[in-house]
């Protein structure tokens, strides 16, 4: 197909069957989108719906995100994983309206620099935000380009990224970016799916070389697959008489920053230690099978031992930060933290206003 067929027939499938009344489509801003492009990484549609309606509700511009407390951000993110997105999108909207007056700048350079901003994200704020050609390369465009063009490899190595930069860069036309783009998108979403792409109704059927050569199943290439290093840890679940919990705030910085959680330490000893320093009774500490959460870089093996301390540490801390919980109170916990409150005490777990953060 040459290029000019290839867009119109992208923007004629997009009139007929895109997306156009998404959450982030209706009244759309540079802000609506950036905010909803930086909760779709890794994410579903259907996941993002709410928690954008919620942030929207909360948050309805760069200033009132900027002048909300970590905290608030963190709270109203509990449960979309991934949080340092909820930390660059915080500090973003403070570098906005420090140097920007809150407004979006047009160049891709200066949106770059923005705390969590890649070149996908710019030009998705440029294009679908402020109507600027801008091409994009999220997970879906990657895809349908990579067998449009039967680019075999992992989209994510260098060699093939650049091309897939290139092509995008090319198909991208000057009028109707926002169409278009969103319609690629649509199009990997709803059409080119990673397991049995629906090839029968795509609008580039006929110039796609997965497709004539057959290769849609080998087609993007997954990564290559490494051997994830593994972290091993204790948490203790100190609980008192009153169905609370004793949490602590992690550092902002680093797995679950920011987050309450359970005291966790490198190895049974620390724990040990730090229970005995508090005459926190060690012979009614009990230990729970060990359990794996998987990060994108390494798994986490974390041994849960239980422990009870009626009286012996304080209420909650004037910050806030560390002290005894309902787990229903206490915000959104790591996710297999909530999970393990869940097992051990289901109906606190239950009542749960806030969901689990999946990161
Ligand atoms: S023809 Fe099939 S493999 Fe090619 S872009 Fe369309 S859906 Fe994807």
């Amino acid at each position: 197909m040459q290029i000019h067929d290839f867009r119109n027939a992208v923007l004629d499938w997009f009139e007929r069957f895109g997306r156009k009344n998404l959450p982030w489509q209706i009244g759309r801003t540079p802000y609506r989108v950036w905010v909803s492009e930086t909760m779709l990484q890794q994410t579903q549609v259907a996941t993002v719906v709410p928690y954008f309606e919620r942030f929207m509700a909360r948050f309805p511009d760069v200033h009132a995100l900027a002048d909300a407390s970590p905290e608030e951000v963190i709270a109203l993110w509990a449960g979309l994983g991934y949080y340092a997105r909820a930390r660059n999108l915080h500090r973003a909207a403070r570098h906005l309206v420090a140097h920007h007056g809150g407004l979006f700048p047009a160049t891709l350079e200066s949106l770059r620099a923005l705390p969590g901003v890649g070149r996908s994200t710019a030009g998705a704020i440029l294009s679908l935000g402020l109507g600027r050609r801008a091409p994009i390369l999220d997970g879906n465009v990657r895809r349908v380009l990579s067998r449009y063009a039967g680019l075999e490899g992992w989209p994510g190595e260098g060699r093939i990224e650049r091309e897939l930069w290139r092509l995008s860069e090319t198909y991208t036309p000057a009028e109707r970016v926002a169409d278009y783009n969103q319609a690629m998108m649509d199009l990997g979403a709803t059409v080119c799916l990673k397991r049995r792409p629906l090839c029968d109704v795509c609008p580039v059927r006929i110039g796609c070389t997965a497709r004539r050569l057959k290769l849609t199943d080998v087609i993007p290439a997954p990564r290559p697959r490494q051997g994830l290093p593994v972290k091993r840890s204790f948490m203790l679940v100190l609980r008192n008489g009153k169905g609370e919990i004793y949490l602590e705030r992690r550092p902002p910085a680093g797995i679950w920053g920011g987050l309450r959680s359970l005291p966790e330490f490198g190895s049974e000893d620390d724990l040990r230690a730090w229970c005995a320093r508090r005459l926190i009774d060690l012979a009614r500490l009990e230990r729970l099978p060990q359990r794996r959460h998987t990060f994108s870089h390494y798994h986490l093996d974390f041994v849960p031992m239980v422990a009870r301390a009626d009286r012996l540490l304080p209420a909650v801390a004037e910050d806030g930060g560390h002290g005894w919980f309902r787990p229903a109170e206490a915000g959104g916990l790591p996710a297999p933290v909530q999970r393990l409150l869940f097992e051990i005490d289901g109906d606190a777990a239950r009542r749960s206003r806030q969901g689990p953060l999946d990161l």
